[in-house]
């Protein structure tokens, strides 16, 4: 067995536990024991970290690994108008191009102390053995850590949306009325990745992702289901994401998306809803007693303008907090410290009662042990005896920490992924001295240039359909989103309504 002793380093092992200095012991990638400063170990290599301050590699809950390509693309896209524009934007990939996509993704997460992504990837329009397998690849090139559950529907954006179909003129309500899959199709697709799963479970898991419960028919949802009792997967979704989705929820379903999900048997601890920004008391009383996590994703909540979720509440009701950074063309940044700091600030805002704000050792417990129940991945999360060691390295000379004062909430408060020196994952390096270890970043912009003018050509072919649906989508759902509703995750107040 190859042991490394880590010594002289501040060790932050969670949220609950003030730093202190200890020597980590690491064997066959499991922490073996945290003990006293220079304590002899016998045969292993040491590893000196004594400028380090050292954490439990974090955990990003929700993220998606076919947007890395997009980012910075569009200025002032709300959720739909991102969602209406994913024909264009996504078309033409190949298997190629979702694994260097997924590996630009995956740089940018361990460059940034990330050690384990929930990624609902995007495969059109059914996902595939071999789509799965260059996703699953990239992770593996990285040295990342994995769920990935790819995206499944079987109605459009345009089909879920009240209202929008019809307000689009002829030639694109013609063009964009059908969804062109069936319930089964994805189904059976999701049947085999998951019955000829080859990756190792523990580094590299497969999920289940009904993409949005209004894009789904109940038959999707309910195979979805009994995929996820067959294979004991977990499942996200988006849920009540935007005021949008929750309107026409309620006119379609008559009943909040939650409440459709726990009536059809989907809500239990191995579901996942991602942003729950328009949750009420009711939906997250449903999910607090189901067990179920929730993928906390502020940063993309602001960008897209989707609203404030009220984390607090979800506490409350008891619900497991996860925290995610969403995909690269939403948040923009693939950065879990930002998101940290972004959960931090979003329940500042909501009230000016101190006691209802996040603190920064529930957020830091969030992006780590939260994230590790939401993955449903035992041994992650903390540094702790007979925990992956799956280890963030932060060089304590750099500014952020000149000088150190609360670690935790330093943490959460000032570092922005500058300080990050190494990082390893179950106890081998994949950053070090901040370069990747196993993965070149300049053969990678490469491709990637190469790849980003075959994927706008490839999306040119839609710009005729765009033309003509897009200034519609740009009126028709903020319109929508400025209905009067009872609930009000917005920083403003709508007309009619109080706070
Ligand atoms: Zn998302």
């Amino acid at each position: 067995m190859q042991r490394h002793i880590i010594r002289g380093a501040l060790v932050l092992a969670d949220a609950c536990t003030p730093a202190s200095h200890q020597d980590i012991l690491v064997g066959d990638g499991v922490i073996v024991d945290l003990l006293p400063p220079g304590t002899p170990v016998g045969d292993a290599q040491t590893i000196d970290a004594s400028a380090m301050l050292v954490h439990p590699g974090l955990v990003n809950a929700h993220m998606h690994g076919h947007t890395p390509m997009t980012k910075g693309m569009a200025d002032r896209w709300s959720l739909e108008i991102l969602l209406a524009s994913g024909m264009r934007i996504y078309a033409g990939v190949s298997d190629q191009d979702r694994h260097t996509n997924v590996l630009i993704g995956a740089a940018e997460l361990v460059l940034k102390g990330c050690t384990t992504v929930y990624d609902m990837c995007l495969q059109v329009p059914v996902p595939t053995t071999a789509g799965m397998d260059a996703v699953a690849r990239a992770y593996a090139d990285m040295g990342l850590r994995a769920v990935i559950a790819p995206m499944i529907a079987d109605k459009s954006f345009f089909q879920a949306t009240v209202g929008l179909l019809d307000a689009l003129p002829d030639e694109a309500r013609i063009a964009l009325s059908d969804a062109g899959v069936r319930a089964d199709q994805p189904l059976a697709a999701m049947q085999c990745i998951l019955a000829d799963w080859r990756w190792s479970h523990r580094r590299i898991t497969p999920a289940l992702a009904p993409t949005i419960p209004l894009h789904c028919s109940r038959e999707l949802l309910l195979g979805c289901k009994a995929l996820q009792d067959a294979f004991g997967v977990t499942l996200q979704s988006h849920v009540q994401e935007s005021k949008g989705q929750l309107l026409s929820a309620l006119q379609t379903l008559g009943e909040t998306q939650t409440a459709y999900l726990a009536r059809l048997g989907l809500l239990g601890p191995q579901f996942v809803a991602a942003h729950g920004v328009w949750l009420d008391d009711d939906d997250m009383r449903l999910l607090g007693a189901a067990g179920a996590s929730v993928s906390h994703n502020p940063g993309s909540n602001a960008t897209l303008g989707s609203g404030l979720a009220n984390a607090r509440a979800m506490l409350a009701a008891g619900m497991n907090l996860a925290i995610g950074t969403d995909g690269a063309n939403c948040a923009d940044s693939l950065n879990m410290y930002e998101a940290m700091r972004a959960a931090l600030r979003a329940s500042h805002v909501r009230t000016p009662d101190i006691n209802q704000w996040l603190s920064a050792q529930e957020v830091f417990h969030a992006a780590t042990v939260g994230g590790a129940q939401a993955c449903a991945i035992e041994g992650i999360g903390r540094l702790a005896r007979g925990y992956r060691a799956d280890i963030v390295f932060l060089d304590l000379r750099h500014p952020n920490w000149i000088p150190v004062n609360d670690v935790v909430t330093q943490l959460v408060q000032t570092e922005d992924g500058n300080a990050v020196d190494s990082v390893m994952v179950e106890g081998v390096w994949v950053v070090r001295r901040r370069e990747l270890v196993r993965v070149n970043l300049q053969t990678l912009k490469d491709t990637a240039v190469g790849t980003q003018q075959r994927l706008r050509a490839a999306g040119d072919k839609y710009a005729k359909l765009f033309e003509q649906f897009m200034p519609v989508v740009r009126c028709f759902c903020p319109a929508m989103a400025a209905q009067p509703h009872r609930l009000n995750r917005y920083g403003s107040v709508l007309q009619g309504e109080t706070r």
